[in-house]
């Protein structure tokens, strides 16, 4: 007799054939990929068939595969499979494997070279569910689930613990490729980049076995991950990351200039950004025929802002604010802001923004 279970599967695959005959088999081979029994391996090991979204019209493959990067060509992988648990992902792991299914991990889906989206036989592996946080004040450690997004994690160490961490400043990048990539924001010049701040990881690694990484268990492949490549060699799980106590308040400045300045304020930014106090934090921005300076002052105080400020040529205009710490997260991290078009818009400028 079957379970339930085996019944929604059986129903899915049904379905699932069914709308790739509609799509058409000549576009997207799924079913010579092998795909019947990629998903018959997933279910026997415990994954819900729900969690498994193939190729297709239907709406919940079409939110997992939202491209905000609109340049094409678009992406489309054959399948999507959302974990919720370690086990979740060694078992992806185990039938990728043993089928030959190409696996891709993502996160907060922010390459800018959709890497995480794979190509036409690949299965991204939507690590988004695993959001465990637990902090550890003694050891100011963080074990932070793989799925975690900028904002929201940044609102959660905030309200959990009274800390933070180095993070990104768009709220909708993944910790995932931000920490293992690099990852600036608005301290890391006193505390380094997010990828400065990991202490280990629980890593997925190809042959499905699980394994915690650090400067003294499995320290090269603790090294490995940590660079741009880690999908690479494995699929994290989740960080363990250095965290600070906030800060009771933030300084953020502004000064603007004419385009025509370029020059100078360029070679005053980069003198700031080698002797400066390394509280202080700067973005340069060249935006619509003006230059905007941000200053970011962990301290919270306005004197190194009023300080730097005449090591600057003549500016068209000055403003700066205190804000207290979590009034600071809610002006670039608002739990009802539209991220996706504020990142939009910080994107928008990347090609002559310097931080
Ligand atoms: C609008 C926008 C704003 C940005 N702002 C900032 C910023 O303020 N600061 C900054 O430093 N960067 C910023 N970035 C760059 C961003 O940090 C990188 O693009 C980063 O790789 C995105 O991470 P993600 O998890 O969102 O992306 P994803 O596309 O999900 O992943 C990026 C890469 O990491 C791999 N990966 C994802 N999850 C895992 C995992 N669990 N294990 C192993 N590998 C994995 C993917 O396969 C892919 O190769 C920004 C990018 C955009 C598009």
């Amino acid at each position: 007799m079957s379970s339930p279970n085996m019944e929604v599967f059986q129903a899915a695959v049904l379905l699932f054939f069914f709308l790739v005959s509609k799509s058409g088999s000549e576009i997207f081979p799924l079913k010579s990929l092998g795909f019947d029994s990629f998903l018959t391996c997933l279910v026997e090991g415990g994954i819900n068939p729900t969690d498994v979204v193939p190729r297709s019209d239907s709406e919940a493959y079409q939110t997992l595969n939202f491209q905000w990067q609109q340049k094409p060509p678009a992406r489309i992988p054959a399948a999507y499979v959302v974990v919720r648990t370690e086990n979740d992902v060694m078992e992806v792991v185990r039938c990728g494997r043993k089928l030959n299914v190409h696996l891709v991990p993502r996160g907060g889906a922010h390459s800018f070279e959709k890497f995480s989206f794979g190509q036409e036989n690949s299965v991204v592996v939507d690590v988004k569910k695993l959001r465990t946080l637990s902090i550890n004040q003694s050891a100011m450690a963080a074990t932070v689930g793989a799925g975690w997004l900028v904002g929201p994690l940044t609102w959660a160490l905030w309200e959990q613990g009274q800390s933070f961490t180095s993070l990104g400043i768009c709220p909708s990048v993944g910790i995932s490729g931000l920490a293992t990539g690099g990852g600036y924001g608005y301290f890391h010049r006193q505390f380094g980049l997010t990828i400065d701040n990991i202490l280990e990881m629980d890593v997925v690694t190809a042959t499905g076995e699980l394994m915690t990484v650090n400067r003294e268990n499995n320290s090269d492949l603790f090294w490995a991950l940590r660079g741009g490549v880690g999908s690479s060699f494995g699929i994290v799980t989740s960080f363990v990351l250095r965290i600070h106590r906030a800060p009771p308040a933030v300084f953020r400045g502004n000064l603007t200039f004419h385009v025509s300045q370029l020059e100078e304020v360029f070679t005053s930014w980069q003198s700031l950004v080698r002797t400066g106090n390394r509280s202080v934090t700067p973005f340069l921005t060249v935006r619509k025929g003006n230059i905007e300076l941000a200053i970011v002052d962990w301290t919270g105080t306005e004197g190194n802002f009023n300080q730097l400020v005449d090591d600057f040529p003549p500016y068209d205009s000055r403003n700066g604010e205190v804000f207290i710490y979590p009034d600071f997260i809610e002006s670039y991290a608002g739990k009802e802001s539209p991220w996706l078009s504020m990142c939009v818009a910080i994107k928008q400028t990347k090609s002559v923004k310097f931080a």
